[in-house]
């Protein structure tokens, strides 16, 4: 028979097709891009980027990958979700690389997630200098994170809690029917351990320091837990006299230590809030064995070029590479020199086995291959051990990039959100050749960026907008950059060909000078700083230079002591065990002269979640939601059945969904795959008992309200001032697109800034704050950047000062001052390498920042 033509089923598709893509706010769309190419999409926040890329392109690959893969993950499925899409052909594999969003484990570190930690741990393992007579160790005896690893003293933690007496009792002078010993659990629980102390013989009416030592001692810190029958509330003396005259016991009381309570409570309870309250009895200090190095002794004595495994995680990633070439090459030439072996490192005495050279050289050399993109990518100022919580989305993101790189994948899409995040332009290039590495080894690359620079590399440019919400979702260019010229519709374009931003600025004069002297703070080593008040400062400097320490960590801190107050502090108390493993540096430093004239407040607007739980949503950080609920309880029906502000809240008992208490979804166990979170089956997600449903106000029920757009939210409440306040400050900063239920942990970085700067425009200005910023324009689009700025503007004119780190130099040509920090990233950084007007460090063209910003002033 005659063979048939291949039908077009079996043709290889040489570009990815979607068509009809409804996810969140697209607009039945059809698109076609390239494969193996790097494509790049853009538009305003809120214009559908990511709702097209993460939540249709990478979800439908995910899908398809989790059905082929396992066929009972289709619950799995059902519950992520499926994108709303007519059809997707031609689609790879997918890989996503999103910024994190919400918590971090403390225990991860940049070795971990790099995956380079384990690699190490084989190389000390098996080329490791072990002292004379000790046996060879396997790669899981170095991981702290192993029993067979971790130091037996303070079983891989690095620290050890102490609860010193001075915490326990803060006044001396009190009794201890005066609350003397404050660690003891307050209310019923604290008088039935008064009452027991008063009948184990404890005189509880003369004041603590009056006590013989070994009577507060064991109050404090016995293990024992006699259980005896007790007169409530008497003296000790009255007490002898009650048992002398055999009065009958009130009841049986079981007492408990101080330091044993705090210390089972910290280590038991399930409570937050009393987690928090007996952590603050606690002291960490380092553990006495291991010295904060986390691991048993004998791992610790095993070394490569002289340095035990802890050391060598501590080295900066590029001087970690430059020290492993040394030590391969020096193995390889013991090698080669073959039978007069010498130890690579210079230890005198071992004689190193040909094995033990040749396994230096292949494990040496594969570690050298991980780090180097890693270093390529701006990050060699990392250290192995820094744990991930301390490193900023973008950070990780870019870590979890040359991860990738070295994976060795090919035919693959990755899908990326914002890598130039957090570079400045001067890494940007560096990035770019990753981008194209990848790209060249056969593999896709869809990439949800803002830097202009980026889509001017891109082989293809997608364009989503025009606005954002119900005002976007459409494409509006798909094809090579150049194209993007001819379409008028497109706030990208202006941008991208140039001719278009921030009206040229003419720097303030400042109202005083404050100056900050001595600063210590990571890199930052005795530095010092000028800052303008009643002005707006930009910090840059290359990544890892020493921005963030210098305006996130020193600033709010130092100025926050000068003024008698903490900076205020945006964020949730950590708790329990993160309040106590946070890597936070000791060493903070450094004072501030001049007259903060003005200077009432700090305010830090950072990217940290606004709050931890899907509790806290975009209407109860900015207390929109009290107005609401007050407007739902003044209705006459809500009146009549006696409903007060309380019953619309989710947060506590009363209206709330009782099944979910509140969070609208509840958690299934899945066998054989992690937990997911599925829809309450009783409130379908709404949060609330059908009763508070019945409620209307304006004809939508509460629950309808918290599902709103802020934009919708604008138009439903137009009279109601008070709510429309916080409204219109959101819709200023660029989130108009947030649902006002939105739960905090759904929000990106950015987004989590924006809503604290929202949170600080509807207050009313007395221009009396120190606003510090950290990055406020990553993550949003030219054109919001523009926005925020002429914000920031605002806040200035009024009387403020604003100090933020800021790397894209198109916005700081909008600053009244700038500092610049470098002149490299950690130690080759955290010196001020030049101070002035945008038009002064452009011309004085000596520094990282001083080309880019001459061109964004042309
Ligand atoms: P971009 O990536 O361009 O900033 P998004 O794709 O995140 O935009 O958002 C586009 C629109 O979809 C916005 O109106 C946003 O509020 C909405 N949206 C985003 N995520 C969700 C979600 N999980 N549920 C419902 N709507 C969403
Ligand atoms: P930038 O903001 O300019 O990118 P950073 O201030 O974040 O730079 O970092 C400056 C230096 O301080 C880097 O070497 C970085 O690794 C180090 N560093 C920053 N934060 C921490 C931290 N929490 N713990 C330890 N080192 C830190
Ligand atoms: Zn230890
Ligand atoms: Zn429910």
């Amino acid at each position: 028979s005659v063979p048939s033509a291949p039908t077009s089923s079996t043709e290889i598709q040489s570009d990815v097709r979607v068509r009809g893509a409804r996810e969140h706010n697209l607009r039945n769309l059809d698109l076609t891009v390239p494969r193996d190419a790097l494509v790049v999409f853009t538009g305003v926040s809120g214009s559908g980027k990511s709702s097209l890329a993460f939540g249709t392109l990478f979800a439908e690959s995910q899908r398809r990958y989790l059905e082929s893969v396992a066929p009972y993950a289709r619950r799995l499925i059902d519950q992520a979700g499926v994108p709303d899409v007519d059809s997707i052909t031609g689609m790879p594999p997918a890989v996503a690389l999103q910024q994190q969003r919400g918590g971090r484990s403390a225990r991860s570190s940049v070795g971990s997630v790099t995956t380079v930690s384990s690699l190490v741990r084989m190389l000390y393992s098996r080329a490791g200098q072990y002292p004379e007579g000790q046996s060879m160790l396997l790669a899981e005896d170095f991981s702290t994170n192993t029993v067979e690893g971790a130091c037996p003293e303070c079983h891989g933690i690095g620290r050890v809690y102490e609860v010193p007496e001075d915490k326990m009792v803060p006044d001396p002078t009190l009794t201890i029917r005066e609350r003397a010993i404050a660690a003891w659990p307050t209310a019923w629980h604290g008088h039935q351990l008064r009452d027991t102390a008063v009948a184990l013989g404890f005189d509880v009416d003369v004041p603590w320091q009056d006590l013989p030592k070994a009577e507060r001692d064991w109050l404090l810190y016995t293990e024992e837990t006699p259980h005896l029958p007790v007169h409530s509330r008497l003296t000790l003396a009255e007490a002898r006299e009650a048992i002398a005259a055999g009065t009958e016991p009130t009841y049986s009381g079981t007492f408990v230590g101080a330091r044993k309570y705090v210390l089972d409570t910290f280590a038991n309870t399930k409570s937050a809030g009393m987690k928090r309250r007996v952590a603050e009895f606690l002291t960490a200090a380092p553990c006495p064995v291991c010295h904060g190095k986390k691991l048993k002794p004998e791992a610790l004595s095993v070394t490569i070029a002289g340095l035990d495994i802890a050391e060598f995680s501590a080295l900066p990633l590029h001087e970690l590479m430059t020290l492993l070439e040394e030590t391969v090459a020096s193995a390889e030439k013991s090698a080669e020199a073959d039978g007069t072996p010498a130890a690579p490192d210079g230890a005198p005495g071992e004689e190193i086995s040909a094995e033990k050279l040749a396994t230096t050289v292949r494990l040496g050399g594969g570690l050298i291959d991980r780090l180097r993109p890693i270093v390529d990518l701006g990050l060699g100022y990392l250290s192995l051990d820094r744990s991930t919580p301390t490193l900023s989305g973008g950070e990780l993101q870019r870590l979890r990039l040359a991860t990738q790189l070295t994976s060795e994948l090919f035919g693959v899409v990755y899908v990326l959100d914002e890598p130039s995040a957090g570079l400045h332009p001067q890494d940007v290039t560096a990035l770019m050749e990753i981008l194209d590495g990848l790209k060249d080894r056969g593999n896709s690359l869809f990439v949800v960026e803002h830097s202009v620079d980026l889509m001017r590399h891109a082989d293809w440019l997608v364009d989503i907008g025009p606005g954002a919400g119900e005002r976007g979702g459409q494409v509006l260019y798909s094809g090579p950059t150049d194209g993007l010229a001819e379409v008028e519709e497109s706030i990208t374009r202006g941008y991208v060909f140039g001719g278009r931003g921030l009206e040229s600025h003419e720097p303030r004069q400042a109202r005083e000078w404050m100056r900050v002297e001595g600063i210590r703070r990571n890199n930052l080593r005795d530095a010092s700083v000028e800052l303008p008040l009643g002005a707006l400062t930009a910090v840059t400097g290359v990544s890892g230079s020493g921005k963030s320490s210098l305006v996130s960590q020193v600033l709010p801190a130092l100025v926050g002591d000068r003024l008698g107050r903490p900076a205020q502090e945006d964020e949730p108390a950590p708790e329990g065990d993160e309040l106590l493993l946070t890597d936070e540096p000791e060493e903070l430093d450094g004072s501030v002269s001049g007259e903060l004239t003005g200077i009432r407040r700090v305010v830090s607007i950072d990217q940290r979640p606004i709050g931890r739980t899907p509790r806290s949503n975009v209407a109860t950080y900015t207390g929109l939601f009290d107005h609401v609920r007050r407007r739902f309880a003044e209705t006459p029906e809500a009146r009549e059945r006696g409903y007060k502000p309380g019953r619309f809240s989710f947060n506590v008992a009363g209206g709330r969904c009782p099944t979910c208490e509140g969070e609208g979804s509840v958690m299934v166990e899945l066998l054989f795959l992690p937990s997911v979170y599925t829809e309450c089956p009783d409130c379908h997600g709404t949060r609330y008992q059908s009763s508070t449903l019945e409620i209307l106000w304006r004809g939508r029920t509460i629950a309808e309200v918290l599902a709103m757009s802020v934009e919708e939210a604008h138009d439903f409440f137009t009279e109601e001032f008070d709510i429309m306040r916080s409204l219109t400050a959101l819709i200023d900063v660029g989130l108009g697109y947030l649902r006002l239920g939105q739960p905090a942990t759904e929000l990106s970085g950015g987004e989590a800034q924006r809503v604290k700067l929202a949170s600080e425009l509807q207050r009313s200005q007395r221009g009396d704050t120190l606003y510090v910023l950290d990055e406020p324009t990553s993550g949003l689009h030219c054109a919001d950047s523009d926005r925020l700025i002429t914000h920031l503007q605002t806040l200035v004119d009024a009387g403020n000062t604003v100090v933020m780190v800021e790397l894209d130099m198109r916005i700081i040509t909008a600053a009244d001052h700038v500092i610049e920090l470098g002149p490299g990233a950690g130690d080759d950084g955290g010196q001020v390498i030049a101070v002035g007007t945008p038009e002064q460090i452009a011309s004085a063209g000596n520094t990282p920042s001083a080309p880019y910003l001459a061109a964004a002033l042309e």
